[in-house]
């Protein structure tokens, strides 16, 4: 999970977020019509934040099922329903909460307006295997609420520290040519990169490269 600036209310949300929130409520259905809060606007300005990636687990969402996620979900409040601060992108693992409704978002991260600072001090990572960061409550309680140690992300962060390592050893075989130990500029560039904010799963990279001094 990375901080996301919250971008600018989309203009569709600005001139019809009224009118829809008034139907739906006299609707009387449970859900709301996701053609509306899913519009084209609204989608692209959640894509553009998150950097493509789910809000939650930081996977690139290119390609898989994703889904507009209701923070606070509309069955406990229908007024949030087009509320553009509501909004929010999740991978399938992480939208399915049905089991975790238990926990409240009150008790976990908001990735919309917690810094990376803040972040970081309650999840970390063990190589691929996230955990909370020196028995934190509120890590623990997200990563239970949205499934962040499933098998699956497990498996998808492997993949992706593969070729982190990959990159590694390509590095490590020319400096064993040019006989030094030391990074030159590019490679360390090279192993930095994966930890940028719009890569996959970076806060992963960043708390690796940090244990290596890199
Ligand atoms: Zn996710």
């Amino acid at each position: 999970m990375r901080s996301i600036n919250r971008f600018e209310e989309p203009d569709i949300l600005v001139r019809k977020k009224d009118e829809w929130t008034r139907k739906f409520i006299e609707s009387g259905k449970a859900r709301p019509d996701n053609s509306k809060y899913g519009h084209r606007q609204i989608n692209t300005a959640l894509y553009s934040m998150s950097h493509n990636k789910c809000f939650y687990c930081e996977r690139q969402l290119k390609g898989v099922p994703s889904e507009i996620d209701h923070y606070i979900e509309v069955a406990e409040n229908k007024l949030l329903a087009f509320e553009w601060d509501n909004l929010y992108l999740a991978c399938d693992n992480c939208n399915d909460k049905i089991s975790n409704l238990s926990i409240s978002v009150n008790d976990v991260i908001n990735p919309c307006g917690t810094t990376d600072i803040e972040i970081e001090s309650h999840i970390t990572f063990v190589d691929e295997e996230i955990t909370a960061l020196n028995g934190s409550e509120l890590g623990l309680q997200t990563i239970q609420k949205y499934k962040l140690s499933s098998k699956q992300l497990d498996y998808l962060r492997a993949k992706e520290l593969k070729k982190f390592h990959m990159t590694l050893i390509e590095i490590q075989r020319k400096q064993v040519l040019d006989g030094r130990q030391t990074l030159t500029a590019q490679e360390r560039a090279l192993l930095i990169q994966f930890s940028h904010p719009d890569k996959p799963y970076s806060l992963m990279f960043k708390k690796l490269l940090e244990a290596n001094g890199i």
